[in-house]
């Protein structure tokens, strides 16, 4: 299910940077438009048999698609295993789901496009008002303080260095992420996707791939960091705080 649903998702993410509907036309190449037949779309089969290239006009096909649906199938296991069979498990999918588009998206354009955070913040809010292990004045407090945080770093950062740190998409993603996750694992979120993006700031510079202030995608850190700590920060605060 994660496969076809990855897949899914790499359309949503293809057809909304380019502002087009997500039901109609039929999938296409992205560089000779040719339709694809059903043989084209099982999700990384396709591409390992076609080795990477579009089957009509031999035009290579971006490896973050497989990589995508991978990691979509991947994530949608490792949530059963560690939510198992309950209604948490919808809100996880869902979470999933917007963080993967999001991630093309912003690895593809450095673009958070504000359709897929509105359907995130809609979805997430209709999810919590049914679904809510904690009380929902814990989810709104998370929503307000996550985008809170993100926008005052922004901001302060941006005078401090005189141009522009932190794009708009990245605190409105703070909206969606602050509801799913509720106030204490909000914040530790945040510090998460700061390590992880600097760790990838560094690796990046170290391999002379990026100048000193190269723009880099925020998204992707605050994917990995808000899935990392939504799956295990109980378990690291509880831990850590044990040491005390
Ligand atoms: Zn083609």
């Amino acid at each position: 299910m994660g496969l076809f649903i990855g897949s899914f998702l790499n359309v949503v993410a293809i057809r909304v940077l380019k502002k087009e509907s997500i039901a109609y036309p039929p999938s296409h190449c992205v560089h000779c438009n040719h339709q694809l037949k059903p043989l084209d779309l099982v999700p990384v089969f396709s591409y390992l048999f076609l080795r990477g290239k579009c089957r009509y006009c031999k035009e290579p096909i971006s490896i973050r698609y497989p990589l995508g649906e991978m990691a979509t199938a991947l994530l949608f296991m490792a949530t059963y295993w560690v939510i198992g069979f309950k209604l948490e498990l919808i809100v996880a999918l869902f979470f999933i789901c917007i963080l993967v588009v999001i991630t093309q998206t912003d690895l593809q354009e450095m673009r958070i496009p504000n359709a897929v955070v509105a359907t995130g913040v809609v979805g997430a809010l209709g999810l919590r008002l049914w679904i809510h292990p904690l009380p929902l004045w814990d989810y709104l407090t998370g929503m307000l303080v996550g985008s809170g945080i993100l926008f005052t770093i922004g901001i302060v950062s941006g005078w401090i260095l005189k141009r522009e740190t932190m794009g708009a998409g990245d605190v409105k993603l703070y909206v969606f992420i602050g509801l799913i996750l509720g106030i204490k694992l909000t914040v530790f979120s945040l510090f998460a996707a700061s390590v992880i993006g600097l760790v990838i700031g560094l690796f990046q510079r170290v391999q002379g791939k990026q100048d000193k202030y190269a723009e880099v995608p925020f998204g992707p850190s605050i994917a990995l960091g808000s899935l990392f700590v939504y799956f295990f920060g109980e378990h690291v605060l509880n831990w850590y705080l044990g040491y005390f």
